[in-house]
This record gives structure tokens, C-alpha cells and sequence, in this order.
């Protein structure tokens, strides 16, 4: 069993929670950009998986890291597929991570401010909350497409700030990517978590300067 990680929680009073990777498993999502979307782009263009693989992998490395990766309707356009219809294929994959919800209780029974801020597109939002029970727990949903920057492009914070009412010494973020993190530390957030395992089929990750959740009841 993990060990404890000690937060005080009496100066936090916001709580800014990533949602794919954090307290959703990254498997759904891994799982449909590198096999779901290249099984379906190979039959389109008559390709084998590896080729179509291949091939969208140079599309995908053309967004990442900007708002249209994560944009649903840019890659619709862009490979010419209905992407949140496939999403739905296989949303019996999308799962909420152990321990998550008994956190979100204990946060509400502390009365902290819940912020969801995710990069994820509003359909994706959509899709996730009508296959999870995650929704109510939430005061407040921020996508990054409301603030027209990715959470790990400079200024993003500066814009949330200009947006909604927070102290930064008084707030804790918890995301799965280091990038992310780097961007809120330079905004200098207080409190920041990483994640130890995003996606449940895959290895650990190295989160370098953060401490990493591994299970959501070291944190009460
Ligand atoms: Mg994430």
C-alpha cells in the first residue's frame, strides 16, 4: 500500500482536477486514438493497421501539445471520420479510476471548491460524464477550449485567472501530464500531484519533480 501523502488540507480551498489520466483511466483514450482510429482509417483507405497507424501518427505529432488535439471536430475534418460516433463505439472502455470517487465525497464533505479542468473537447466532456457518475461532484467545469489555450501552453493560467476567482497559494492541481504540471508551476500554483500509472494497461510513469498519486485514499 502507497504511502500517505501529507496535505494540509486546511489552507487548500480549490481543487483543480485533470479529468483523462487522472481521475479517469487513460486506457480509453490510448486505446482509441492507437487502435480504435487506425483500425477504421486503414479500412477507409485500404491500408494495412500498421501503415494507417503510421500514417496518423504524423498527423497526430502535427497537433500535439495545441488545442486542435484535442479538438474532436478538427479531427472529424481532418481524417475525414465521424470521431465522436466512434468514440461511443467503444465507450464501454471508459472507466473512473479506483478510490476516486470516495475522494470527490471527502472533498465535497470538506466543502472545497471542485474545478474539472481538462483539455478535453466539450463533446468528449459529453461522452465521458454520460458513461461515468463523476458529473455532480463538480462546482465548476473548465475546458480548455472555453479559454481558447491548452493547459500546457504559456498563458493558459493567466487566462483561467482573468476567468474565475482563485488564490494560488490556496490551491492544489492534480494532472497526469508533466507538461501541464510545468505550466501551473511557472503560475505558481501551490500544491501540485502528479499521476503514477494514467493508463491502467500501461507501466508506471517517471514523474520526475512531482510527487505522483498511485491511489486516490493516500490523499485522505
Ligand atoms: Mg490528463
Amino acid at each position: 500500500m502507497a504511502d500517505k501523502i501529507s496535505i494540509d488540507w486546511n489552507t487548500i480551498e480549490t481543487i483543480f482536477l485533470d479529468m483523462d489520466g487522472t481521475l479517469l483511466d487513460l486506457h480509453y483514450d490510448n486505446h482509441f486514438w492507437l487502435e480504435h482510429v487506425p483500425t477504421h482509417y486503414a479500412k477507409k483507405h485500404q491500408l494495412s493497421l500498421d501503415d494507417a497507424k503510421a500514417q496518423l501518427k504524423t498527423h497526430y505529432n502535427d497537433f500535439s501539445g495545441t488545442l486542435n488535439w484535442y479538438n474532436l471536430d478538427h479531427w472529424s475534418e481532418q481524417l475525414d471520420m465521424d470521431i465522436p460516433t466512434l468514440k461511443l463505439e467503444t465507450a464501454q472502455r471508459i472507466k473512473v479510476r479506483e478510490n476516486v470517487e470516495q475522494f470527490l465525497n471527502f472533498l465535497q464533505r470538506q466543502q472545497k471548491h471542485i474545478i474539472l479542468l481538462t483539455n478535453a473537447h466539450p463533446k468528449t466532456i459529453t461522452i465521458k460524464f454520460q458513461h461515468t457518475t463523476i458529473e455532480h461532484y463538480f462546482d465548476q467545469i473548465i475546458t480548455s477550449h472555453d479559454i481558447g489555450l491548452a493547459k500546457e501552453q504559456a498563458g493558459f493560467w493567466d487566462r483561467l485567472h482573468q476567468r474565475i476567482d482563485f488564490k494560488i497559494e490556496n490551491s492544489l492541481f492534480i494532472d497526469d501530464s508533466l507538461d501541464v504540471l510545468r505550466a501551473a508551476k511557472q503560475h505558481n500554483i501551490a500544491y501540485l500531484l502528479a499521476i503514477h500509472q494514467p493508463d491502467s494497461q500501461q507501466g508506471v510513469v517517471d514523474t520526475k519533480e512531482f510527487t505522483a498519486v498511485e491511489c486516490f485514499t493516500q490523499l485522505l
